[in-house]
């Protein structure tokens, strides 16, 4: 029987269409480039209202993406500890969230180049994701995945009531 990479019934079932979508969308006109932004913030907004991870279980349309098509694909290895490693995910968070904030200032408030930075951010971030899923399981990006640490993060807090 194949292994789902995500709940079953859950919207990711479909939502890599969005994806794909978004994609198409920015190389079509990259100011909807700026709809990547809802993609970030969901995991934060969902966590900050009380709700877990459960954009990564249901929603995420690159989970879903991965999730979808890559099992076909994968050679289903187990990322190695040091990539599963606090330190290697707070350093890419640090990498992603530097290119993000830089392009932003670089951009002087110009729409078009803020659009591009979220552009570029996504693609290289699918990319890796892309990468990990082929040599790694196919859902491999989600278990380094900025967005995922952090909400994992905020959820340990909260389970501990801080
Ligand atoms: S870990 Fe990241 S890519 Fe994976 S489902 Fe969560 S937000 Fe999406």
């Amino acid at each position: 029987m194949k292994k789902l990479y995500f709940k079953e019934n859950s919207k990711m079932s479909w939502s890599w269409v969005l994806m794909v979508l978004f994609f198409i969308l920015s190389f079509i006109n990259v100011y909807f480039a700026l709809l990547g932004l809802i993609c970030m913030l969901a995991p934060l907004y969902h966590t900050v209202r009380g709700r877990g991870k459960i954009n990564c279980s249901h929603y995420c349309p690159r989970g879903s993406l991965f999730g979808k098509f890559f099992p076909y694909i994968s050679f289903n290895n187990s990322l190695p500890n040091w990539m599963r490693s606090n330190l290697f995910k707070n350093l890419l968070l640090i990498f992603m969230f530097g290119m993000m904030t830089s392009g932003f200032i670089l951009s002087n408030g110009s729409l078009y180049k803020i659009s591009f930075t979220v552009l570029r951010l996504i693609i290289i971030s699918t990319g890796i994701g892309i990468i990990l899923g082929i040599f790694f399981k196919p859902r491999a990006w989600c278990q380094v995945c900025p967005m995922g640490h952090v909400t994992s993060a905020l959820n340990r807090k909260k389970e501990k009531g801080e």
